[in-house]
C-alpha cells in the first residue's frame, strides 16, 4: 500500500458502524447513532457519545438511528455520520483524501446508492465505491464469490436479517426481514414483562441475551440475575432467569429468520440450489453468534450451516478486501465516483 493513498472500508450497519483499513484491520467500531440539536438542526454527537445520550437527552436533542431497519432513513444524518467516521479514522493530520468503500443494503434503489456516493464524496473521499452488503459479507467470510457454484449467505445483524444467494459475483435471489438482534432483545424484554411483571430496558435485555441465551435448549442451563422495575409497585426488583426460558422467549424470532432462509431457497433456480446445499449456509453478522443458532438452522433446513470466522466483522473485512483488490472485485461495484 502506498503511503499516498489511504483506503477506508465502511460497514454502515443498523446497529454498529465499522471502519476497516487494509493492513490495519478494524480501526473504528461505534454504534450507528447520531444526536441532533432541534434548535439549530446541528449534529451534536455521533457514535458512542451519541448513544450515551439515548434516554438521557433533554427535549432539545433528538437521538437518531439513521440506518434503522436496514434502510438509509435520513441522508443528511447519514452524511454527517460518514463525515465523522472518515475524519476520525484518518486522524487529524492526514492530508491525503481516502478511497472509500461503503456497504449498502442489497435492496437499495439507484437513487439511494447515488446519495451514498454523494455523501461519501462530500465527507472528503477521493474516490467512492458502493457494494451490496451480502457480497461484502461473503468476501469477508472468505467465499470465492466469482465461482459459478452458488453460495448462500445469511447476515443477521441488529435491525435486519439479509439472506442472499450469490453466484458469479452477483446476487441471484435475496430477501431482507426485520427480524434480528433488536427484535430478539425485544422478545426477551416482553417475556420478562409478561412472566415476572418486571420492566427492563433494551440494554438489559441485550445483556441477558449475550450472557445466557441459546437457540436450542441446554442440558446445563446458564442463569442470569436481572434487575428491573416492578410494574405494580414501581420499585426495583430482581429475578433469576435461565437459558431455556430465553430459548422459548426468542423462538418466534428465530422462526422468522429461518422462514426467510427457506423463502430464498424456494426462489433459487434448482441447479444453483443443489450447489448451494452442497456448500452449506454461511452465517455472518453479530446475531449469527447466538449460541447454537447454526445448529438450529441446520435442524430446520437440513442444510449444513457454518458460522463465519469473526462473523461480526465480515462486512467490514469485505470492504477492505474489495478495496485492496478493486480489479478483482470491480464487477461487484454497483456505483462509483
Ligand atoms: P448491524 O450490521 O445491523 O449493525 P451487527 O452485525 O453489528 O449489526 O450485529 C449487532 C447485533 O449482534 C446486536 O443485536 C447484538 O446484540 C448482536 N450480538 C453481538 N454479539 C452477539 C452474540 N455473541 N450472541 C448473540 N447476539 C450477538
Ligand atoms: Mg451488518
Amino acid at each position: 500500500m502506498s503511503i499516498f493513498t489511504t483506503k477506508l472500508g465502511i460497514d454502515l450497519g443498523t446497529a454498529n458502524t465499522l471502519v476497516y483499513v487494509p493492513g490495519q484491520g478494524i480501526v473504528l467500531n461505534e454504534p450507528s447513532v447520531v444526536a441532533v440539536s432541534l434548535m439549530d438542526n446541528k449534529v451534536v454527537a455521533v457514535g458512542v457519545e451519541a448513544r450515551e445520550m439515548v434516554g438521557r437527552a433533554p427535549d432539545t436533542i433528538m437521538v437518531y438511528k439513521p440506518m434503522k431497519d436496514g434502510v438509509i432513513a435520513d441522508y443528511r444524518i447519514t452524511e454527517a455520520m460518514l463525515h465523522y467516521y472518515i475524519t476520525k479514522a484518518l486522524g487529524r493530520f492526514n492530508i491525503f483524501k481516502p478511497d472509500v468503500m461503503v456497504s449498502v443494503p442489497a435492496g437499495v434503489t439507484s437513487t439511494e446508492r447515488r446519495a451514498v456516493i454523494e455523501a461519501t464524496m462530500k465527507a472528503g473521499a477521493k474516490n467512492a465505491y458502493v457494494v451490496k452488503e451480502p457480497i461484502l459479507a461473503a468476501i469477508g467470510a472468505g467465499i470465492p464469490i466469482y465461482d459459478a457454484c452458488g453460495h448462500i449467505v445469511v447476515d443477521i445483524g441488529g435491525g435486519t436479517t439479509d439472506v442472499a444467494v450469490i453466484s458469479l459475483g452477483g446476487i441471484v435471489s435475496s430477501t431482507s426481514v426485520k427480524h434480528a438482534g433488536n427484535k430478539i432483545d425485544q422478545a426477551i424484554a416482553d417475556y420478562i414483562k409478561k412472566n415476572f411483571n418486571l420492566a427492563i430496558g433494551d440494554r438489559t435485555a441485550e445483556e441477558v441475551k449475550l450472557a445466557i441465551s441459546s437457540a436450542i435448549p441446554l442440558d446445563d442451563e446458564l442463569s442470569y440475575l436481572i434487575k428491573g422495575r416492578d410494574f405494580v409497585t414501581g420499585l426495583p426488583r430482581s429475578v433469576e432467569i435461565r437459558t431455556n426460558e430465553i430459548v422459548r422467549a426468542i423462538d418466534n424470532e428465530l422462526k422468522e429468520i429461518i422462514r426467510a432462509i427457506k423463502v430464498v431457497f424456494q426462489d433459487t433456480p434448482p441447479e444453483l440450489s443443489a450447489d448451494v446445499i452442497d456448500q452449506g449456509i454461511i452465517l455472518t453478522g453479530g446475531s449469527s453468534q447466538l449460541r447454537n443458532l447454526a445448529e438450529l438452522i441446520y435442524r430446520k433446513t437440513g442444510v449444513k450451516t457454518y458460522l463465519a470466522d469473526e462473523a461480526i466483522y465480515c462486512v467490514a473485512k469485505g470492504t477492505g478486501i474489495a478495496l485492496e483488490h478493486l480489479d478483482v472485485y470491480k464487477r461487484s461495484i454497483i456505483s462509483k465516483r
